[in-house]
């Protein structure tokens, strides 16, 4: 594509993607979210995105890693961590101290979690209670149909996979909102406060068993649905993972079809786009390396998150198979000579909504890929801040290779603020700044995306996974 580096401002530069695709390049665009939007519907918890990346990974030739043995330039391999994260390796000619380039993005996204103890009666209603999971606005979730996805562990280790909502003949779930004529106080109340946490709770059930005591009688009717379809009994939630998610697929959105909506594009468009690039590379000099990490919507701990060693784990695996013996130093150097993108989405101008927006700083919707150089909130606070060297290599990348871009920040200074996974992969001394695709309604289940800039990520992780 021919190269050309979008002025920022707006009113002075009109120009978009769109303007400077040929139509070839355009049906590109088109054909590569068609494939993005199936990957979407496939993969709306961290778990399934997971699946759905493995799948694309063993049809171009990945394996895992621990069936592999020594390692030479071209190989390609992935480690899942417990089926909600992976890590995924086009081996390089170079030697791992030379570090390798990394693109790591993350796969879990808002949603509300069951309970526990999720079921109960109440209302001649059966019910799931629910734990909302990540920075939600609650009122998006009232009023909209609802699919469970998840996994039932029994305790002898058998596995139950539930999917419900998403098939055309499936029921769905839903949180009911409270009517406009009974909302004087509700409409009263601060927007954070209108819906409560605790008022999240799931409709599951309406037709009593025969017989039993009152206030039982649904409650004991979902329970023997779960037993026969599903052969789980009420103590098999408290080992299980089940999350209500919206139960509509991606969507083109617009008369010309040029945007995108769907439930999970932060992080998915950028997990998706970075291992598209990844498994389409020939042999790279250093490794590239495409990172898919858990948790980050609730602070990245935890064994699946980016706070956990697996990253760092999954490098020294690829170093102790390059030959030689594999020493502590050796992992030092790699990492600290590595590069990576913080593969993240970031907010898009929003015309109803400018006023949250230095105009000056503000990604748009169609111009290009997102270049971040800090997040942080009140005075860059928790961001890794990416040095302006970096900066200045990976800006060369992309114009030389005939990315567009543009920078942008996440809204005006104390408007409010945000983080990615940025600052860990920085804490290993490592090289990183954000890059990712600009969001309408980000953390709404309905996110809007540019299909010109979904693929200018695809274009930018492969470019940054070649040359970086
Ligand atoms: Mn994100
Ligand atoms: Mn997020």
């Amino acid at each position: 594509m021919a190269f050309l580096k979008l002025d920022q401002e707006n009113e002075k530069s009109p120009v978009t993607v769109w303007d400077r695709l040929s139509g070839t390049e355009r049906e590109q665009v088109f054909a590569f979210c068609e494939e993005y939007k199936e990957f979407l519907d496939r993969g709306k918890t961290e778990r399934e995105v997971v699946i759905a990346a493995c799948k694309i990974a063993l049809e171009r030739g990945f394996i895992d890693i621990a069936g592999k043995g020594e390692l030479v330039p071209g190989d390609r391999v992935f480690m899942v961590n417990r089926h909600k994260g992976m890590a995924l390796a086009v081996i390089g000619h170079d030697p791992p101290e030379r570090g390798i380039r990394l693109v790591g993005a993350h796969i879990d996204s808002p949603r509300l979690d069951l309970k526990p103890e999720p079921l109960y009666e109440d209302g001649y209603l059966g019910l799931f209670k629910t734990h909302y999971y990540g920075g939600i606005k609650k009122y998006h979730w009232v009023g909209v149909p609802l699919a469970l996805h998840g996994v039932a562990v029994r305790q002898d280790g058998s596995k139950v996979q539930i999917n419900v909502g998403e098939s055309p003949g499936d029921p769905v779930f839903t949180v009911t909102d409270l009517l406009p004529h009974l909302s004087r106080d509700q409409m009263e109340k601060k927007m954070s406060e209108g819906i409560a946490g605790e008022a999240l709770n799931l409709l599951v059930g309406g037709i009593p068993v025969e017989g039993g005591g009152a206030g039982r009688r649904i409650r004991q009717a979902v329970l023997n649905h779960l037993r026969d379809r599903f052969g789980i009994g009420e103590e098999d939630f408290i080992s299980a993972e089940i999350e209500a998610v919206p139960a509509w697929a991606a969507r083109d959105v617009g008369f010309d079809r040029g945007l995108l909506a769907a439930y999970g594009q932060d992080d998915r468009v950028c997990a998706y786009t970075a291992l598209r690039a990844l498994v389409g590379l020939d042999i790279p000099d250093r490794t590239a390396v495409v990172l898919l990490a858990d948790k980050e919507e609730i602070g990245s701990a935890g064994n699946t998150g980016m706070q956990s060693a697996f990253l760092e784990n999954f490098v020294a695996e690829l170093i102790a198979r390059r030959g030689g013996n594999h020493i502590d130093l050796r992992l030092r150097r790699c990492l600290s000579a590595s590069s990576a993108l913080s593969a993240d989405v970031n907010a898009a101008l929003d015309p109803n909504y400018e006023e949250v927006m230095d105009k000056l700083n503000a990604a748009r919707i169609g111009r290009g890929v997102v270049l971040t150089r800090y997040t942080g909130t009140g005075g860059k606070k928790g961001s890794s801040e990416a040095g302006a060297e970096f900066v200045a290599r990976v800006r060369e990348i992309f114009n030389r290779e005939g990315v567009f871009w543009q920078t942008g920040e996440l809204g005006k200074v104390d408007q409010g603020g945000g983080g990615t996974i940025a600052y860990l992969l920085a804490a290993y001394n490592m090289d990183v700044v954000d890059c990712g695709v600009a969001l309408l309604g980000m953390h709404s289940t309905f996110e809007v995306a540019s299909k010109a800039d979904i693929y200018m990520a695809y274009m930018a992780y492969g470019a940054f996974l070649r040359n970086a």
